[in-house]
């Protein structure tokens, strides 16, 4: 029987791809899962993102493939949110790529610009689409361990100057996914300057840039001057609009730099369906309007979150920007194992630091992706379990 090609048995696990199954097996068995894990809220997209799909769906031109230029309506759309968001220009034909989420483009992006042997420097606890787009170019990942001591940033002064010669792409992504860190300027203008020295693209990563509280903007990463030279942002409609299923993204930055991402996608993808893509322009037009609020709901959720679980014995800092708590859990307490006692025992998913890959060890993610009420219920259950863990005592 033909076997999978080598290269597949150094990805690491994929922390989502059981799960989904795990969590069938549990409401099967009857249990009341709460649901900590995926990014990805219970919440309703824009109406307008509803009513335009549903429109769009019925011309027969909207089923018609959309290749890489897509519905010209969507890069336009996104041209204009880049510029009301962050004052800067993007032209839709050329400075633009429409994505199937921005995953797709992310993990492709390596394939553009990777070679064998080529390193990778990967930030650890990470989004694993780096890691994994990385290795499946066949390049060699580095990875820069995320530490609290060091607020989560990539410590760049502690790459070896030979990593640097080598490095072919640097993948950050702030606000951060799993750490909820977010980057301040005078950090992003001194990678930008080390990726001009040392010729790196930089993959910057900004998903989160919508999902920010208390005053926080997120800056785009071509806000710092320079980076038009060297780096690529890629964007999702995925949280911002409660969006995940629908699986579409995009990408800017200069022509030059984008154009090789396009080749790649003109050979494994012949776009995003274009009614969807018609959606997210009327939800991307719609942003001033639907954004604030549903960031409101997600404060709320925040709040309720870091007080349940420090009011169960956690400890953990208040976010800024994302969907996430990063909770720190005691020493001793092997995240992996507490996450499966949580799931097996209590119902709760949350995600072991681990599973961001090793430097993620010692903490565990919970989303807040549903109501106060179970979130505040999911942190009593997670209390219990790290009661029994560090007591010793097993049921
Ligand atoms: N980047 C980060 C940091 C993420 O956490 C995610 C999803 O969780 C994505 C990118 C991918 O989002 P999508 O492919 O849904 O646009």
């Amino acid at each position: 029987m033909p076997r999978g090609a080598a290269r597949l048995l150094d990805l690491p696990e994929y922390p989502l791809g059981r799960l989904p199954e795990r969590k069938r097996q549990l409401i099967a068995r009857g249990a009341d899962v709460i649901d900590l894990g995926a990014g990805d809220a219970d919440l309703a997209p824009p109406r307008v993102a509803v009513e335009r799909l549903a429109e769009a769906a019925a011309l027969p031109a909207m089923s018609r493939y959309g290749f890489g230029l897509g519905l010209m309506e969507y890069r336009e759309a996104i041209s204009r949110f880049m510029q009301r968001r962050f004052c800067l220009a993007f032209d839709p034909l050329r400075e633009v790529v429409p994505l199937i989420g921005s995953k797709e483009g992310i993990s492709h992006v390596a394939l553009a610009y990777v070679e064998e042997g080529d390193v990778a420097i990967i930030p650890e606890p990470g989004y694993l689409a780096y890691v994994g787009g990385s290795l499946l170019a066949q390049g060699d990942p580095y990875r820069c361990v995320l530490k609290p001591e060091k607020q989560f940033l990539v410590d760049l002064d502690d790459i070896p100057d030979d990593v640097l010669g080598r490095a072919k792409i640097l993948y950050l992504n702030y606000p951060n996914n799993p750490t909820a860190a977010v980057a301040p300027m005078s950090y992003l203008e001194h990678v930008v300057a080390l990726c001009r020295e040392h010729d790196i693209l930089l993959v910057y990563d900004n998903a989160y840039s919508e999902m920010a509280y208390d005053g926080y903007r997120p800056p785009s990463i071509f806000e710092v001057e320079g980076a038009r030279d060297v780096a690529i942002e890629f964007h999702s409609m995925s949280k911002t609009y409660n969006m995940t299923g629908w699986r579409c993204g995009w990408a800017v930055g200069a022509s030059e730099l984008i154009a090789p991402l396009a080749k790649v996608k003109l050979f494994v993808d012949t776009g995003a369906f274009m009614a969807v893509q018609a959606a997210c322009a009327s939800a991307l037009d719609a942003s001033e309007s639907f954004v604030p609020g549903n960031l409101a709901v997600f404060r709320e959720r925040r709040d309720a979150a870091v007080a349940a679980f420090r009011d169960n014995g956690f400890a953990c800092e208040s976010p800024v920007a994302t969907m996430y708590l990063w909770i720190a859990l005691p020493d001793g307490v092997p995240g992996a194992e507490f996450a499966e006692l949580l799931m097996e025992e209590e119902g709760v998913i949350v995600l072991p630091g681990s599973s961001f890959g090793a430097g993620g060890e010692g903490f565990f993610r919970v989303s807040f992706v549903t109501s106060p009420e179970r979130i505040r219920e999911a942190a009593a259950r997670a209390g219990r379990v790290l009661a029994r863990m560090t007591a010793g005592a097993r049921p």
